[in-house]
């Protein structure tokens, strides 16, 4: 044998010791095994049996004849359901939770399944067992199938089986009413197969070649795309025809459906990918023509600015641009304002677009906009980005520089550029300045909500009565660096934020079923689990933490953390802001009134958490014209993240602080943050000052033990990274810190040791000035 064996199958049927027998045969040809979910008393039919046997048997092989357990294979047995008798409807859902339950509980056993006995009842309708089976797999893979053996011809994709028919399929292998048979058999006749090399979803190879052109780049399809540009390139008299002709008709007809809402920004990213790869295959081409060039649309220079690192956001608009034939110039992140202006004059571009995330990046964007305007520049600007928004443009940015527009999302960076492209041009700027100029009189009319002094908003500050509800007392306090593998993390993911970064709007799991995006975040959701398996399986990233528990207690707005319980020597100091909005019922709240002063012991808590950077890989992927895949890296990278946090989190209460029984909430409870304590982050309404991130990374050796580094703005390093502190209490809890002024503003730069200027540019964004 070429590898390794594989014996299908023994099992228990025969009782223990026949089954030992064939075990450690087995064994001795070093084979693995497939071991039938069968004992002395028949097949387990019941998720109770199949697991009870294969717990048994299990236990058997590892015990008696120590076989590797990542030799063992088990097959809980795949029954027809839907065959109109009611005891067989649960059998799908059986055979799912027997594979969860065994991918728990028996370390490194593998499960596989014959898969089409499940749809034995459907015999001679291939279109509902093709869907059956891809239901089937979709789910049990969740639950951790490893294998199964189907006929791999005639399996439907999950994502393109019709919504009613999915439905109706689900409700039959999900055992989801009584009535699912039958309503699975009233559409049986009129479902199609989908699989099968020449069936007929293939049958757009038959069309014509511009339709073919069109199919490939409407459906996002790049498997045959190099012949049929190829075979187009021999039927035309220019290569450059095939980019202006067809290529294009096929992006204009992408470009409309996507202006309809009746295609989303994935799909055409990857409808961007296979226009990347034609044109790609005619450049050698086009080279050897004097007359090359695309003539395009328009040219616009992007960047992140200085200081800034996220660039998830704008490189899904460089690529819907660039599929709107637009040329785009990327100048990628963190770009200083020089090279930007300076480029945008080389390249002679007719737009400028700044993306952002972080806050400080907003005062970035005032700084370019001012300069372009002593540079009496009037190429328009665009503004995009998480903390940017119209009022921002409209108050800070408008009145520095005249030809600035925000633009809310990706989706509508081709129609902004358009119609500053032709003639619309002064109309739209026109029109914007307008809104703008409202805003700012709207805002400058509005009454504002009275501050109070700092003085007085301490007297109103929240004191926690810490006899009656004392600090909760850590099972270990000291300083702690961990890695973790992707499949810890994966549970812990919030999956809506993920659709959002796609602009796919709603609520995971229930996206996936959504009348007018379901389709595509379900086909969105598949390729990102196909990539979250190879990052796992490939490890392309190393999710690392830093983090500590250490004694604390609150000095006045400050929480002073100390070296060890004798809290003599200070190790670090964060200074925290308070609310100052006069407020009648409620307090005036701070982070450090979660913390109890001298006198009563207390702790606090500080970390960070990154998966490292996976730029390179983004990068090699682009250079592969897979921007689709790139992207989907980054922002898969970003949620795993954000489960690092949420699973640390997690570990620090139930475990290291350990204040919480183990397991309690789901991953639904989880993203709700349902749990007492709060882990909130420098930058963010509780504690606005993104400088606090410095403090915390030099006294924690941040950037020497897990190697996250910030840059001049305190944007983390790589841009995968999570950031904050711990606080225990059961009343600490989220707020915004909102306005603050002069009184504030001088007592916070007295505690920091600042000049008031210097609390200016961090705090800026929050002084009522
Ligand atoms: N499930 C989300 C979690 C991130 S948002 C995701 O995967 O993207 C929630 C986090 O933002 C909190 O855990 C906290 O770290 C931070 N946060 C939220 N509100 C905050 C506030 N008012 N002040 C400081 N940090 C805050």
């Amino acid at each position: 044998l070429q590898g390794k064996g594989i014996v299908n199958s023994i099992s228990l049927k025969e009782g223990e010791e026949e089954f030992l027998r064939h075990a450690r045969l087995v064994r001795r040809y070093g084979a693995a095994v497939v071991v039938m979910a069968f004992d002395e008393a028949g097949q387990a039919d019941t998720a109770a049996r199949k697991i009870e046997i294969c717990k048994r048997a299990y236990d058997l092989l590892v015990t008696q004849v120590g076989f590797p357990p990542e030799d063992i294979i088990f097959d809980p047995n795949v029954f027809a359901v839907a065959t109109g008798i009611e005891e067989h409807n649960n059998y799908a859902v059986d055979f799912i939770e027997a594979t969860r339950w065994i991918k728990e509980h028996l370390p490194h056993a593998k499960v596989s399944g014959g898969i089409s006995n499940l749809s034995f009842s459907f015999r001679g309708n291939t279109g509902i067992r093709e869907s059956m089976h891809s239901v089937f797999l979709y789910h049990a893979i969740q639950a951790g199938l490893d294998m199964g053996i189907v006929n791999a011809g005639q399996l439907a994709v999950y994502s393109e089986i019709p919504d009613d028919v999915r439905e109706r399929v689900e409700d039959v292998v999900l055992n989801r009413r009584p009535d699912a048979s039958d309503r699975l058999l009233e559409i049986a006749d009129t479902v199609e197969s989908q699989g099968g090399g020449s069936g007929p979803n293939n049958a757009w190879r038959d069309l014509p070649i511009r339709e073919r052109l069109t199919y490939a780049l409407v459906r996002g399809n790049d498997e045959f795309i190099t012949d049929d540009v190829e075979e187009m390139r021999l039927q035309s008299e220019k290569p450059l025809h095939v980019i202006e002709g067809p290529l294009m008709a096929g992006m204009n007809a992408v470009g409309d459906l996507f202006g309809q809402g009746k295609m989303f920004l994935p799909q055409v990213v990857k409808s961007a990918r296979v226009m990347k790869k034609a044109v790609a295959h005619l450049l050698p081409f086009l080279e050897s023509e004097a007359d090359g060039k695309v003539k395009s649309s328009g040219r616009i220079l992007m960047a992140t600015v200085k200081g800034d690192v996220h660039d998830i956001g704008k490189n899904i608009v460089s690529v819907v641009l660039r599929c709107n034939n637009y040329e785009v110039i990327d100048l990628g992140v963190m770009v200083p304002m020089s090279t930007i202006l300076q480029k945008a004059k080389e390249y002679n571009v007719d737009v400028i677009g700044l993306s952002g995330l972080i806050t400080p990046s907003l005062d970035e964007m005032v700084r370019i906009s001012k300069e372009m305007k002593r540079l009496d520049l009037d190429v328009p600007l665009l503004i995009g980005g998480a903390t940017t928004s119209k009022v921002h443009t409209a108050v800070k940015l408008s009145p520095e520089y005249p030809n600035v527009l925000y633009v809310q999302d990706a989706s509508r960076a081709v129609g902004v550029l358009s119609s500053l492209l032709g003639e619309q041009r002064m109309p739209t700027l026109q029109s914007a300045q307008g809104q703008y100029a409202d805003i700012r009189q709207k805002r400058a009319g509005r009454t504002r909500r009275k501050l109070s002094s700092i003085e007085q908003a301490r007297l109103n500050g929240l004191s926690i009565d810490f006899v009656a509800d004392p600090p909760v007392e850590p099972t270990h306090t000291g300083t702690w660096t961990l890695s973790v593998s992707v499949e810890t993390l994966v549970p812990f993911i919030d999956w809506t934020p993920f659709f959002q970064s796609w602009e796919l709007a709603g609520r995971f799991p229930n996206i996936l079923s959504d009348s007018v995006v379901g389709r595509e975040a379900s086909m969105l959701f598949n390729d990102a689990q196909t990539m979250m398996q190879k990052m796992a399986a490939e490890k392309w990233v190393q999710p690392q933490a830093r983090f500590a528990i250490v004694p604390a207690h609150r000095d006045g707005d400050d929480v002073v953390c100390f070296s060890d319980e004798s809290r003599t020597e200070e190790t670090v100091r964060f200074q925290m802001l308070r609310q100052q909005n006069q407020k009648k019922h409620t307090r005036n709240l701070s982070l450090a009134d979660f913390i109890a002063p001298t006198g009563t012991q207390d702790w606090m808590g500080a970390f960070c958490v990154t998966v490292g950077s996976v730029d390179d890989r983004a990068k090699q992927m682009v250079a592969e014209l897979d921007d689709y895949s790139a992207i989907m890296l980054k922002a898969l990278a970003d949620r795993l993240a954000e489960a690092f946090a949420e699973y640390l989190h997690q570990q620090v209460r139930q475990v290291y602080w350990g204040y919480e029984q183990v397991n309690p909430f789901d991953n639904e409870s989880l993203i709700q943050e349902a749990y007492q304590g709060i882990r909130p982050a420098p930058g963010y309404p509780a504690c606005p000052d993104h400088s606090q991130k410095q403090t915390l990374f030099e006294w924690l050796h941040i950037p020497g033990s897990i190697g996250v580094n910030l840059t001049e703005s305190m944007a983390m390093i790589p841009a995968s990274s999570v950031s904050g502190w711990y606080f225990a209490h059961p009343q600490s809890r989220y707020f915004g810190v909102g306005k603050v002024n002069d009184s504030q503003l001088e007592d916070y730069a007295r505690r920091r040791g600042w000049t008031l200027e210097e609390s200016l540019v961090w705090l800026g964004n929050n002084y009522d000035g």
